[in-house]
């Protein structure tokens, strides 16, 4: 990306502490990219005890706008002229918006999710919801749920103290008893507290019960949406899921998570399991930096700007680099190396369809013929796609050549073509007697006419091109960083 800085450019930015590993820049930078305004968002690593002189010294360089992130959110508020509704309501801001006397504070986490859920046609008003935990994001979900106007609330935690406070402090500022705090063990009491209209409906259909092996499953005629704001299923915690147990997941239709690393948490897989839509909160992160940005340009950003925002957000939430090449090219070894150098796991998509089928791929070609791998490949590109994050992906050489496979490796990351010439392929792999494409008279005229066909698909599928024929592999990870 590249950015123009002149003397009429404006400043925006972010204070937190750490703040190394913000997507913030990415969305902003981009959107003043796509947009044409002359904007350059930057992070500023800012420390508790210096919070208000940075608030101060901001409005004197005359910075435009700024977010703020843990563990700041509460502590801005003294060093603001104003406070938005929502903000004093929640008692957190994470965007500061100039004004003449001062940055008046907004809540733009809660705006964000309101998008989010809207974006996907989920509707509050009059709806039972489940919101779990009662950290600083559940308090902008909890508001949210009443502004929304949820018909109940529940808002479960560990710690019931936290719960409590939050429930007490929106029913007292929306002046209505809808939000019932509850300690989180006790989730189960949610599966008699069915509303009269679930009942009737109930017996109308003949009784709640049904089953016959042994489990007893509770039919609901209007289930919960189940708003997951724990930081529990947080990468690398991806194996947990706040609440376990299936029942749970049998009384919600919809489920919201907040964390979007890794992209299908265990708690999206257990909604889905149970028949429940599930949701990331990427674009909860979208939406309240675009709404930041409408605020501070004073501007409106059209759903079209937001997609084209979302994709680069998607591809750099991710952190994974996809290597594509033809056969030879040095994918695995290159990417076991990066993967090391980066400090990322590493992924080979061929080693992942064999230990799915539990034979090799030769076999598999031998057994189905090429149509059927194909297949198998674009059914692990999707179930890669759902969980994987940070890692470098080796593809097979063959994958990138169906459209659908290369629109799913655009959004899993950074594409980047290890380009091989024929002779280089030859030299690495004469004799090699696993590669079924290669089994012909001539093998050298096979892999020209195999890259030949290749080769300018690769290259339309890359974000970047590297050239890897007879050269180092420390030469190639170098490049590939650069
Ligand atoms: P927080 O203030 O630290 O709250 C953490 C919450 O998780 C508390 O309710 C805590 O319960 C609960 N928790 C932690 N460990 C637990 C355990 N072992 N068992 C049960 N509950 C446990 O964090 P936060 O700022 O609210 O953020 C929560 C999550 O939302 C994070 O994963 C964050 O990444 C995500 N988030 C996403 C966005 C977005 O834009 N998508 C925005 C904000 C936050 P106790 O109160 O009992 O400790």
């Amino acid at each position: 990306m590249g950015i123009d800085i002149d003397g009429k450019t404006r400043l925006l930015g972010l204070m937190g502490d750490p703040v190394e590993h913000t997507l913030s820049p990415v969305i902003h930078n981009t959107l003043s990219e796509i947009l044409g305004l002359n904007n350059v968002y930057v992070p500023f690593h800012v420390k508790k005890e210096g919070l208000a002189k940075a608030v101060e010294g901001a409005f004197q360089l005359n910075i435009l706008g700024l977010n703020v992130t843990v563990p700041h959110k509460n502590d801005v508020i003294a060093s603001l002229c104003s406070v938005s509704d929502e903000g004093l309501a929640i008692g957190a801001v994470n965007t500061l918006v100039r004004t003449e006397n001062g940055y008046r504070g907004y809540n733009t986490d809660m705006l964000g999710l309101t998008r989010e859920i809207k974006s996907y046609g989920i509707e509050l008003v009059g709806r039972k919801v489940i919101i779990l935990g009662a950290g600083g994001a559940a308090k902008a979900v909890a508001y949210m749920c009443m502004a929304e106007k949820a018909s109940d609330i529940y808002i479960l935690n560990r710690t019931l103290e936290k719960a409590t406070e939050i429930a007490e402090h929106m029913n007292s500022f929306f002046g209505r008893q809808t939000i019932r705090a509850m300690k989180l063990s006790d989730w189960r009491e949610l599966v008699k507290n069915r509303s009269d209209r679930d009942k009737s409906s109930e017996n109308k259909a003949g009784g709640n019960k049904a089953g016959g092996n042994g489990t007893d499953e509770i039919v609901f005629s209007e289930k919960y949406i189940a708003i997951q704001s724990t930081s529990i299923g947080l990468k690398p915690d991806n194996d947990r899921a706040v609440i376990e147990d299936e029942d749970f997941y049998r009384m919600i239709d919809t489920g919201v998570d907040l964390i979007y690393s890794p992209f299908e948490t265990k708690f999206m897989k257990l909604c889905r399991r149970n028949g429940a839509k599930a949701y990331n909160g990427l674009k909860m992160l979208l939406y309240q930096g675009i709404i930041a940005y409408e605020l501070w340009n004073d501007i409106s950003v059209s759903e079209e700007v937001a997609d084209r925002v979302y994709e680069v957000l998607e591809k750099n939430a991710r952190n994974n680099t996809v290597l594509t090449g033809f056969m030879g090219c040095g994918k695995s070894t290159v990417g076991k190396r990066l993967a090391k150098a980066t400090g990322r796991d590493f992924l080979d998509v061929d080693k992942y369809i064999v230990d799915k089928a539990g034979c090799s791929i030769s076999r598999i070609f031998a057994e189905h013929g090429e149509e059927y791998f194909r297949a198998l490949e674009t059914e692990a590109l999707n179930e890669i796609y759902n969980t994987v994050t940070g890692t470098v992906i080796s593809t097979g050489g063959g994958l990138p050549m169906r459209k659908v496979n290369r629109d799913i490796l655009n959004r899993l990351g950074e594409v980047v073509y290890l380009d091989v010439s024929p002779d280089c392929v030859y030299e690495r792999l004469k004799g090699d007697t696993t590669r079924p494409l290669l089994q012909s008279e001539n093998p050298m005229e096979r892999i020209e006419e195999l890259l030949g066909f290749r080769r300018p698909v690769y290259l339309d599928g890359a974000d970047r091109t590297v050239n890897v024929s007879y050269r180092t592999v420390e030469d190639i990870i170098k490049d590939i960083i650069d």
